[in-house]
């Protein structure tokens, strides 16, 4: 499980980001200044770190030029409210792997935080293995299903199945390109086993999650 230290000072928005990141199967510590941050982001247990820029002890660009100084090359999402293009060229300069205006949407942030977590090659081994849609997360460590706060155990080719849908938000995909991802050859050719295995899905998932493309295929619910 991936480990993110949060540096934010407004108790409100910290919650938020707490919230939102662990319902996606991540650890989080929250602090709210920047010497906390700073001594705990060199402890080399996190993942990824969170920082605001305005902290009520110092700026979170000289956490960030600190860091960097001391060598700790964890990511760095800079989080702030100053939609202010010259911090955000020097939070860059400044050994930042991105950065974000309040306000933000969480799933922009959770995009972010994906694509740093899967870029940083050194800690590929914690990286975070969900994927969200609707009320269903996938595990794909644990190959389980959580659907709402239950969790599920599916079958491996029921879970495959699951994932290749889940990969594909709202696209269409046949039958046959079901087959091919799941099945690969082993299956009899005009059997109806995808309908089968989509029928499983639905209940143990939830009927709405996979809807019918009339003669075309299957696709996840938008
Ligand atoms: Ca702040």
């Amino acid at each position: 499980m991936a480990h993110i230290l949060i540096t934010e000072d407004e108790p409100r928005i910290a919650a938020f980001l707490e919230k939102g990141l662990k319902s996606h199967g991540y650890a989080t510590t929250t602090v709210g200044d920047a010497h906390a941050a700073l001594s705990l982001a060199i402890s080399d247990e996190f993942d990824l770190l969170i920082l605001d820029l305005g902290l009520p002890d110092r700026d979170g660009l000289e956490v960030l030029s600190d860091l960097r100084g001391q060598g700790a090359n964890l990511p760095v999402l800079i989080l702030t409210a100053r939609d202010d293009i010259q911090d955000k060229v020097s939070g860059l300069e400044g050994g930042a792997d991105d950065y974000m205006t309040k306000p933000f949407r969480f799933e922009e942030l959770l995009a972010r935080v994906r694509v740093r977590l899967r870029t940083d090659n050194n800690k590929s081994a914690s990286q975070p293995l969900m994927m969200v849609a609707h009320n269903v997360m996938l595990d794909l460590r644990t190959r389980k299903a959580k659907v709402d706060d239950q969790w599920i155990e599916l079958p491996s080719r029921e879970f495959i199945l699951a994932e290749t849908f889940f990969q594909h938000p709202g696209q269409v995909l046949s039958r046959q390109q079901l087959l091919d991802r799941v099945w690969g050859y082993d299956y009899d050719p005009g059997s109806n086993i995808v309908d089968v295995y989509v029928g499983y899905l639905r209940k143990k998932l939830g009927n709405a999650l996979i809807e019918t493309v009339r003669g075309v295929g299957y696709r996840l619910a938008a």
